[in-house]
């Protein structure tokens, strides 16, 4: 059978979603998205209970305005849908033994100051006043920090995109065509001829991903939740901030009555189509060790959910927001580097002005799919270490 369409999405993880919507908001096209294991599976990046929003990125003043232009698009989406997607908590870093990370809380904290976004430096008595939950010397408040509830968002998204008369389906392209007809193949047998393509598959990208372009790699990662012993309702999102400390990072109780806790880094990889999902023992301990330091009511917590999921890494943890060099009908937005969650209403917005062929109204020269353009490795604080 053979489809046609003006605008094919592969990928309906929230940055598909989030292109599909931006696209049907500005124009007419029709518009086919195809995801391999439908919307809100458990497999993609993206179907979690929460993540964390920040305005903190260390020295990186770009991430940081990103996420200023990209609180406006969750606000909006949040008015269009009607639903609460993005709880404001704040989000408290904690200064530790990690020389890396307590640079990267001291550099977001001045590239804040710097930027008139109010954040604040508290010392311990001060600390402790503010947030009886935590342990630690030192801390920085970064007050636009929040926690997104990711799947509540996912299904916002994929619900207003089909407003829009965006078709969704299932599908998996096993292989792209280019020539007269562009298209692609799926599983199924079909051919899906397009005008544009837009791929998002996240950690899947390899499968389609030319080797002249910037490379990925999947990685595991391993997320626990723990119930307060004493008092769940300290680590309400009201009372309690999202919270990075030396290695790992935290969210409150939001969508679940447990506390997240999750390596910041975790260099594990993984081929998608076998990655184990299970969470390992010593990553639990680990989480626990790291709460008696810094957050003592949950060390000995009852483990109430575990999840498993991948991140698109790139080398340097820069995200690939391009045209295909070859294939100009081709856009690709990947490399997500388990810190793109944040960004997704913006995301969508630049890829849609990438396949709508206009200027992006955000610069997106770091987000170059050609590696040769690409920033070094060493400049990368994304995941809260480093400077
Ligand atoms: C554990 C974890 C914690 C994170 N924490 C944060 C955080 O706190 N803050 C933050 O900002 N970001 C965070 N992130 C990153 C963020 O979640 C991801 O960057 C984002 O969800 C990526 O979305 P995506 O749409 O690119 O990919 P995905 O959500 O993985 O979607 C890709 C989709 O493509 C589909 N697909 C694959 N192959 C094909 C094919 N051939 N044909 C059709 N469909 C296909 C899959 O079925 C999948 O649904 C985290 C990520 C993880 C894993």
């Amino acid at each position: 059978m053979v489809i046609n369409t003006d605008i094919c999405i592969l990928g309906g993880g929230i940055m598909g979603l989030a292109t599909a919507y931006s696209i049907s908001k500005a124009s007419d096209s029709k518009i086919l998205l195809l995801d391999r294991y439908g919307i809100g599976n458990d497999y993609c990046s993206s179907n979690d209970v929460n993540r964390v929003f920040r305005y903190s990125y260390g020295n990186d003043e770009h991430y940081t305005r990103m996420a200023v232009e990209s609180l406006k698009l969750w606000k909006n989406l949040e008015e269009e849908s009607g639903q609460k997607l993005l709880l404001p908590t704040g989000l408290l870093m904690l200064q530790g033994e990690d020389q890396d990370a307590n640079g990267f809380n001291e550099a977001s904290y001045r590239t804040l100051s710097r930027l008139k976004l109010e954040a604040e430096q508290l010392e311990a008595e001060e600390l402790e006043k503010r947030f009886p939950q935590f342990r630690a010397d030192k801390g920085f408040f970064d007050p636009h920090g929040g926690v997104l509830l990711a799947s509540k968002a996912l299904y916002a998204l994929s619900s207003l995109t089909q407003k829009h008369g965006v078709t969704v389906r299932k599908g998996q392209a096993t292989r792209l065509i280019f020539g007269e007809h562009p298209s692609i193949e799926t599983a199924a047998g079909e051919i899906v001829r397009f005008d544009k393509l837009v791929l998002t598959i996240g950690p899947w990208s390899n499968t389609l991903l030319s080797p002249r372009l910037t490379s990925m790699v999947s990685t595991r990662q391993q997320l626990v939740y723990f119930k307060p012993q004493k008092n769940l309702d300290l680590f309400r999102p009201r009372t309690c901030p999202v919270f990075f400390t030396d290695k790992h990072y935290g969210l409150p109780t939001a969508g679940i009555d447990g506390v997240k806790v999750s390596p910041k880094e975790l260099n594990d990889p993984v081929d998608p189509e076998n990655a184990n999902r299970s969470v390992d023992n010593e990553q639990i301990v680990a989480c626990r060790d790291v709460c008696r330091r810094f957050v003592p009511d949950l060390a000995d917590g009852e483990l109430v959910h575990t999840k498993v999921c991948l991140y698109d890494m790139t080398e340097n943890s820069d995200f690939v927001l391009d045209r295909d060099p070859d294939h100009p009908e081709v856009v690709h937005g990947y490399g997500f580097s388990g810190h793109g969650f944040k960004f997704a209403p913006l995301i969508g917005r630049l890829l849609s002005e990438l396949v709508l062929d206009k200027e992006p109204n955000f610069p997106i020269e770091n987000f170059s799919a050609d590696p040769s353009r690409r920033r070094p490795t060493t400049v990368g604080a994304h995941l809260g270490k480093g400077k």
